[in-house]
């Protein structure tokens, strides 16, 4: 197929908006698939994307079009739903020249749909607007279209109007992307040269790139070399999806498929590096940046004896999954596990539930942290003047008279609510910290909002905190924003005068009296009464600044028995030993395992 007739698009939508259902749709009407085969959303592949309704990995299919009596190259670019992504949202759009914005026509413009807007807007793409679920009787199309012209100056007269559940308007789709969209600006006479756009690692054949090749072409059996990571390989295998793969002895420039050349390790697959044919001069392609962890958890096995299998599991994920970093990391308390970092929240989550579901017991995770940048003072212990580094491991933290400045991450946080929530929504903003930037009323009754606010505020329970107090109608999404100076206090817990490491936090000073105050008492509850008297304190920089004491108690298990039958007394106390077992020894208290997990949890 010419150039001339082949449309690169992506769907970009806000989660549920249907953008699954109208691939499915627009691939049936194709011929791709056959319509009703009972895969409902065939390109949600992992079973996450299925039950949490959200595709995590881009996922391509190519599809031949007839438009006025010629066929069309239409290749389709699944991108991930959510802005945690937003890396890999933006090489998905890289190999684009439009999308299809798609919003739903009852539940209107969302959080998501602004940030998808401006990434889309930002990377020079042509935008096709698309109302969908006009068949609900709730749909609102007009009221949509004033929030488009509104928020982005979209003209009402671009908008199509569809159903991607009842198969109304996909012609008009398709059309649209034909008319609106130009050809990709390719060169099939260049030397090749493909962008990476998404990998994934298959048991048989190793690592198997996406690629969209921009220039020239590629055939099995050629020796290609990844600009970034000067690595070199024989091209394996060639395919395009449609959706199936569907192997083929050639690429050429416009066109996107797979290429497998036995990689082993996706560490050598970096989403957005540049392949060329070996010992080729080529000027690499733009747009590479090497994922960069803002979320911080430590993963640990229930239990010791399931250590092997939990670190199979993480290192299978991690083949798939680029982006997540491992560390090893040991804790008094857990154990040996490690501590991992992701693009985002929802990564996290994603990743934690695949894992579940891959390992038959629950790992235990600890409370999501940051990654805080500190300027460390002229001192002799420190190695350079004025050596900036990065710690979002409380244990890594150094003596605060050692720091000479500190700073947070930042982000862009998008909300949109009913006003009538307004006020509460705001509320909470500045109670986390939050700072206004600006409120756009998008119509008669709706407002966008949007806040910097550090990011540690939101990891932890903001996104379920906005859809409660706004009875889920509030939408959120945020965007990193750098970093941002600010005042930051290592809390230690100490138990009889003795520091419990695992237990320890970076927080922002202004927060140091509630959290510690608060971490003391529920630790008063948690821990069981022993033999001794325990004095429970939290600490900063060497003041005390809560303080608990739990009184002294002896547990007589056998108390209520009537002298009774020996064995029984027996049993009970054999008991009370293996319970004791469980327990982390510090400064003579014993710390049962689940006072820490649940103190990690809510931290
Ligand atoms: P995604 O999260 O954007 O991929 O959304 P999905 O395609 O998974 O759709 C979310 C929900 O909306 C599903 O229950 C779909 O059946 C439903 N849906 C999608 N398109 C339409 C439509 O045109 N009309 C109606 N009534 N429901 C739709
Ligand atoms: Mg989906």
């Amino acid at each position: 197929i010419p150039i001339y007739r082949i449309r690169n698009f992506s769907i970009i939508a806000h989660v549920d908006h249907g953008k699954s259902t109208l691939a499915d749709r627009l691939l049936e009407h194709t011929g791709a698939i056959k319509a009703n085969s009972g895969h409902s959303q065939v390109l949600d592949k992992l079973q996450v994307e299925r039950e949490r309704g959200i595709t995590v990995k881009a996922q391509s299919a190519s599809i031949i079009y007839k438009y006025k009596e010629e066929n069309y190259l239409l290749n389709l670019i699944d991108t991930p739903g959510h802005v945690d992504f937003s890396n890999e949202v933006s090489r998905s759009l890289s190999a684009c020249q439009g999308v299809i914005l798609l919003v739903d026509a009852n539940e209107g413009v969302q959080a998501q749909t602004v940030a998808n807007f401006y990434l889309a807007f930002g990377n020079d793409l042509v935008i096709v607007p698309v109302l969908n679920k006009i068949d609900l009787k709730n749909a609102d199309p007009d009221r949509v279209c004033k929030q488009l012209q509104t928020l982005f100056d979209i003209e009402p007269t671009q908008v199509l109007r569809i159903s991607a559940k009842l198969g109304v308007g996909i012609d008009d789709v398709l059309e649209a992307i034909i008319e609106r969209l130009p050809a990709p600006k390719v060169n099939r006479q260049s030397a090749f040269k493909a962008l990476l756009f998404d990998s994934w690692y298959d048991r048989y054949r190793g690592v198997l790139s996406l690629i969209y090749i921009k220039d020239g072409d590629v055939n099995v059996g050629d020796q290609i070399t990844y600009y970034h990571t000067k690595k070199s390989y024989e091209v394996k295998t060639l395919a395009v999806l449609r959706p199936q793969e569907e192997n083929v002895k050639k690429l050429v420039a416009g066109q996107i498929g797979l290429i497998g050349c036995n990689m082993r390790s996706s560490q050598e697959a970096h989403i957005g590096d540049t392949i060329h044919k070996i010992n080729v001069d080529i000027e690499p392609l733009p747009g590479f940046k090497p994922a960069r962890p803002m979320v911080f958890a430590g993963i640990y096995p229930f239990d010791q004896s399931q250590h092997v299998s939990l670190r199979n599991a993480i290192e299978k994920l991690v083949l798939n999954d680029s982006a997540v970093t491992v560390a090893v990391d040991t804790s008094p308390a857990l154990g040996q596990g490690w501590r991992l970092g992701f693009l985002g929240l929802l990564h996290l989550e994603v990743f934690s539930q695949r894992l579940q579901q891959e390992y038959d017991a629950e790992p235990i995770l600890t409370a999501p942290s940051v990654t805080y940048k500190l300027k460390l003072k002229e001192t002799k212990q420190t190695i350079k003047q004025g050596d900036v580094i990065y710690v979002s491991n409380p244990v890594h933290f150094p003596d605060y008279l050692q720091i000479a400045e500190y700073y947070e991450p930042m982000v862009i946080g998008t909300i949109i609510t009913p006003d009538k929530y307004l006020g509460s929504v705001i509320s909470l903003c500045m109670e986390k910290r939050g700072v206004q930037r600006n409120a756009t009323n998008i119509d008669n009754d709706r407002v966008m909002l949007q806040f910097d606010l550090p990011l540690c505020e939101i990891v932890l329970d903001f996104h379920d905190t906005l859809k409660t107090i706004s009875s889920g109608y509030a939408s959120f999404d945020y965007e990193d924003n750098g970093y941002q100076q600010t005042h930051l206090v290592k809390l230690q817990i100490l138990l009889n005068g003795t520091p419990v490491d695992e237990l320890s936090s970076i927080i922002h000073s202004s927060r140091v009296d509630v959290i510690g105050r608060k971490m003391v008492s529920s630790l008063k509850d948690i821990i069981p009464r022993q033999l001794i008297q325990i004095a429970i304190q939290a600490v900063v920089n060497g003041k005390v600044i809560a303080r608990e004491t739990l009184k002294a108690y002896r547990k007589d298990v056998t108390a209520k028995l009537y002298g009774g039958d020996v064995t029984r007394r027996m049993k009970l106390l054999a008991q009370q030993t293996a319970g004791k077992k469980r327990m982390r020894a510090i400064a003579n208290v014993s710390l049962p395992r689940e006072a820490f997990i649940d103190v990690l949890k809510r931290s």
